[in-house]
């Protein structure tokens, strides 16, 4: 069962009639299963941020069509698109993006704030998160005092406090030594197996090879789309 399709979507881009028109997405069909650890890769302006802001409903296509679990949410409105942001999707960034002033814990339960949670449902299902991610000693400390390592174990645990179907994350690892960054993947792996749906953008051919599946874009267009042979231990 899919839990994303992508059917025939373009992104076009034009400040004015007389600018020239930039396909940022070009014609772009990708049906994403339940439970696919999938990478996106593809050179600079080939249209990778578009996809993923339009994976993420940050952004709309400018035609075609995009189904998060069933919904098609191609021609929502902004309202709309944030409670399925909310509703169904988690976010890890480069570069981390946790609010100073928070807490790890604060941090963690910013994707329930609009939930009208009450604080004592809040916590408990942000501790729960932080438990995964093996930061249940860390809940009081902000970010400046942690790792950068730690850090991204926060934006993973606040990406998944929703429960969402589909965890996106642009260049998680971009920011991390190699031994941390392995440590993250690591933990994604973990994830994986659990069942969840992980899309990630990444540059590192190294990263992209331990995820099932690779597509790469360029100019715009579905260039290669790739099943990795599942590696048996
Ligand atoms: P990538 O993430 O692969 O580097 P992007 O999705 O950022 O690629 O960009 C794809 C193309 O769309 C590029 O030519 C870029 O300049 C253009 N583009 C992206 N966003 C905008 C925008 N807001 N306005 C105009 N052009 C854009
Ligand atoms: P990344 O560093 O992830 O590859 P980019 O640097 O290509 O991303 O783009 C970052 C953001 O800037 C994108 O979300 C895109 O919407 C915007 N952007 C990219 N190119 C342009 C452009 N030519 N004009 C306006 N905005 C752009």
């Amino acid at each position: 069962k899919p839990v994303a399709v992508i059917n025939d979507v373009y992104k076009i881009y034009q400040k004015n009639k007389d600018a020239p028109a930039v396909h940022a997405l070009d014609g772009v069909s990708v049906t994403i299963p339940e439970g696919q650890y999938l990478a996106i890769m593809g050179p600079s302006g080939s249209g990778k941020s578009t996809l993923m802001n339009m994976l993420g409903c940050l952004d709309r296509p400018t035609k075609g069509d995009y189904l998060v679990d069933g919904t098609n949410v191609a021609q929502m409105n902004d309202e709309d698109l944030s409670q399925i942001r909310g509703q169904k999707l988690g976010f890890v960034f480069q570069a981390f993006n946790l609010i100073p002033q928070l807490t790890v814990l604060e941090n963690v339960q910013v994707p329930l704030f609009y939930q009208g949670l009450p604080k004592h449902l809040r916590e408990e299902a942000a501790k729960d998160a932080l438990s995964k991610v093996s930061l249940s000693d860390r809940l009081t400390h902000r970010p400046s005092q942690l790792s950068g390592g730690q850090m991204q174990r926060v934006a993973i645990a606040r990406a998944l406090v929703n429960k969402p179907a589909i965890l996106l994350a642009d260049e998680p690892t971009g920011n991390l030594d190699s031994k941390t960054g392995n440590d993250i993947l690591n933990m994604f792996d973990d994830l994986h197996r659990g069942g969840l749906t992980i899309i990630m953008v990444t540059h590192d051919e190294s990263v992209a090879d331990r995820c099932q599946r690779i597509i790469r874009l360029k100019d715009g267009k579905l260039d290669r789309d790739e099943m990795m042979q599942p590696t048996t231990a």
